[in-house]
């Protein structure tokens, strides 16, 4: 027998199938989709079976060593849709199937994540053997039971038990246990509004399409989609939906928990690397129906797929932001094709790109215009902080801090919205002009007050405050800019009376600490909570009626095409987490732009017309959804090459490319990170037939280059 075999070894020269014999005595275990160990010139490298066959064209074929697992982890369908992604990402095609996979389902890393095991005691027999009151304790146990696990035993006596186990009376017997374990099902699906039911009965369940449900906050999607799930399993089939990472994850599992109970797996960032595995290994083994993840769980390996359903549609989350870049709404296609079963993607204000093909009918459009129960969205103020500076304390407005006082007097909630972490921006000299900056990136450095440090958003880099300006050596360095540790620090002045969480990457990082403090703030155990865009996405908390946005403008000044329609998306999610319950809601937003049209129409949450007035601009400028982009980041350690090169390969595209507009090289928005400059160019076209054979031809150029690095980015979020 012989087999293809792709190594497990991420390299632009080696991403092509190698041929092995394979010995006899381990032909009985090779199936497609396993892994192998496989001797790779002096190394010893493991790989996955793409290829059973009796004849290769070469000669001279090595052994492989062993089979690392006898289980599948890539099934057939899996395997085809890495092929699909490489083509369409023009990325390795190991690095296609690695993506798949948990960390510790990789080459190297299966050996630091181990299964872990409940020891269990079965009797073997007990003729002709006498025994001591103890002993005859022990096998009591096994009355009604074949299994006795080991504590049992323990609390009677161990060396009862240890001198069974030489008589051979009980033999021991090791049960896997699962890291993860969830309740059993608590409740029903809530009896869906008219509305909810007229999208749930609109969804055909027997065949691919993708659907756009374009419902308001608080509009009841969860509900719909749960329904939609509870229908796809009563007719045996299983369902993968997605949440953006993080931030909606903990609540949407405790929702579906309570309904599906133990039919769940969830698969996000959350867990540790055991976790992963075990959840990873309960999908493949088919004993869950439901995996609810954030990107990567649209590779799980169910089979049978009867719905995918991606909530939070308009989530930058689901294209990954390193290769392999793929786009799990892409993939969710393919799948939902596969299995031929609806692809459904929820938004209360869908990605221009999505609303535009629901309008074109390439989606079927389903609308969800009003919350449920008959509330109403909250009401959206604007505050012109050009005309409030005066009266303001820190960076709050009088009406502001007038609001979060009376909010908590009523004894009701407050979420603040501050879309930068730390405390402070930038720290500068106030002698000398300069600010300081990373040694590895083109960035300033964010000062971190708890931690009196000075950090890098970009590379991590950390140093301590000095006392002295780096340039100038004077004591005169002063932080501007702000971050939600200041505002913290802020509301402590001003609202001494009021218990603040901050929730940011700051004070998440720790392993549950994010569920923790949702759940403390649920309880009405503070009440403000203060933090980035995480506290702005799909929360649901009953007792917020007051949404206050410290500053709408650090995400409209991001040099980037879609700033606007993100700040739109950013300030309705978040006015969205106001007055969902009985009362009626309120949303303050402070600004010093107050006659941006993303301001002005997300205050009247008029998704169509932001829709409309964007799309224009789009039109006009040539960027999606008119245009397809595709990023060139061109990278390396020497500023010179880079450049040069960039140019060269402008030419290229250039000689190739005639229906397409090129633009740059320019240096990226960050021109170096972590030592490495980086160029872009951006490529806009309709239609161009001879793109990826040209892209491909790049790629290849410069395969054995190690000065410089190619990526390539179809539809990039970041330039
Ligand atoms: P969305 O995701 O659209 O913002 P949610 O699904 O979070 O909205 O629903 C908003 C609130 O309404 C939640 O508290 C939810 O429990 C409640 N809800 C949704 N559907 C129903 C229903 N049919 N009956 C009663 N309450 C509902
Ligand atoms: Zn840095």
């Amino acid at each position: 027998m012989i087999i293809g075999v792709l190594v497990e070894l991420a390299n632009k020269k080696l991403d092509k199938i190698f041929d092995y014999k394979v010995p006899a005595y381990l032909e009985k275990d090779i199936k497609i989709g396993i892994r192998v160990e496989v001797p790779f010139g002096r190394q010893v490298l493991e790989g996955f079976v793409l290829e059973i066959k009796n004849k290769s064209e070469l000669s001279d074929l090595k052994e492989i060593i062993g089979i690392v697992d006898k289980e599948i982890i890539l099934n057939e369908e899996l395997l085809e849709l890495g092929k699909s992604m490489k083509k369409e990402t023009l990325s390795l095609l190991i690095s296609c199937y690695q993506v798949m996979l948990p960390k510790a389902l990789k080459a190297k890393n299966s050996a630091s994540v181990s299964k872990k095991y409940d020891i269990y005691y079965k009797l073997n027999f007990i003729d002709n053997i006498k025994l001591n009151d103890k002993q005859e304790q022990i096998i009591e146990l096994f009355k009604n039971r074949e299994l006795v696990p080991r504590k049992e035993i323990l609390d009677i006596s161990s060396s009862s038990l240890k001198t069974l186990l030489s008589k051979n009376v009980l033999i021991e017997e090791k049960k896997e246990h699962y890291r993860m374990s969830y309740h059993d099902k608590t409740s029903d699906v809530k009896t869906l509004t008219l509305e909810q039911q007229n999208i749930v009965d609109s969804v055909n369940l027997s065949k691919y399409d993708t659907y756009l449900l374009h419902g308001v906050t608080g509009s009841g999607k969860t509900e719909v989609y749960i329904k939609l799930i509870e229908k796809v399993i009563s007719l045996g089939k299983t369902a993968i939906i997605l949440v953006p990472e993080i931030s909606l994850t903990p609540q949407m599992v405790a929702r579906f928990e309570q309904v599906f109970g133990k039919k769940i797996a969830a698969l996000h960032s959350a867990l540790s690397e055991g976790e992963k595995y075990d959840e990873y290994r309960r999908i493949y083994r088919g004993e869950v129906s439901i995996v609810i993840g954030a990107r990567s769980a649209i590779f799980a390996p169910l089979s049978n797929i009867g719905i995918i359903i991606i909530d939070e549609e308009h989530s930058d989350s689901y294209k990954q932001d390193n290769n392999p870049r793929y786009d799990a709404k892409r993939i969710a296609i393919i799948r939902g094709n596969n299995h031929n079963c609806p692809v459904l993607m929820g938004s209360a204000t869908p990605l221009l790109d999505t609303y535009a093909r629901a309008c074109k009918g390439v989606y079927k459009l389903l609308e969800l215009p009003n919350r449920v129960n008959g509330n109403s969205l909250p009401e959206v103020e604007i505050i012109d902080m050009n005309n409030e500076i005066k009266y303001s304390k820190g960076h709050f407005s009088k009406k502001l801090l007038d609001s979060i006082n009376e909010t908590i007097a009523n004894n009701e909630q407050v979420i603040l919205l501050l879309n930068r972490r730390g405390y402070s921006s930038f720290v500068s000299c106030k002698n000398c002009g300069d600010t300081i900056k990373c040694p590895h990136c083109e960035i300033s450095l964010t000062y971190h007050k708890t931690s009196n440090t000075l950090r890098c958003h970009y590379c991590g880099y950390g140093t301590s405050l000095p006392k002295v300006c780096p340039s100038c050596k004077e004591e005169a360095l002063s932080t501007l800019g702000v971050g939600t540790e200041k505002i913290e620090e802020e509301l402590s002045k001003y609202v001494p009376n009021a218990r603040v969480i901050r929730m940011d990457i700051d004070t998440t990082s720790r392993k549950g600490m994010h569920k923790k403090m949702i759940d403390a703030f649920k309880n009405h155990e503070y009440d403000v909570l203060l933090g980035t865009q995480m506290v702005a996405k799909g929360l649901d908390f009953p007792l917020v009626t007051l949404v206050g946005v410290i500053n709408a403008d650090t995400s409209l000044s991001i040099p980037d095409f879609r700033s606007s329609e993100n700040t739109f998306a950013l300030l309705n999610q978040v006015s969205g987490r106001s007055g969902r319950s009985k009362k009626q809601g309120r949303v303050l937003i402070q600004t010093f732009n107050k006659d941006h049209y993303a301001i002005e129409l997300a205050k009247k949450h008029d998704y169509k017309n932001f829709y409309l007035k964007e799309m224009d601009i789009r039109k006009q400028l040539k960027y999606p959804p008119y245009y397809y982009l595709c990023y060139l980041r061109i990278s390396g350690k020497d500023y010179k090459i880079v450049s040069t090169e960039s140019n060269k390969i402008k030419k290229a595209l250039e000689r190739n490319l005639k229906s397409t507009i090129i633009l740059g090289p320019s240096p990226c928005a960050i021109i170096r990170i972590k030592d490495t400059f980086r160029f872009g160019i951006i490529l806009k076209y309709k239609k161009e037939d001879l793109l990826i054979e040209t892209l491909e031809k790049i790629i290849n150029h410069y395969r054995d280059n190690d000065k410089i690095t190619v990526d390539i980015d179809f539809n990039p979020n970041h330039f």
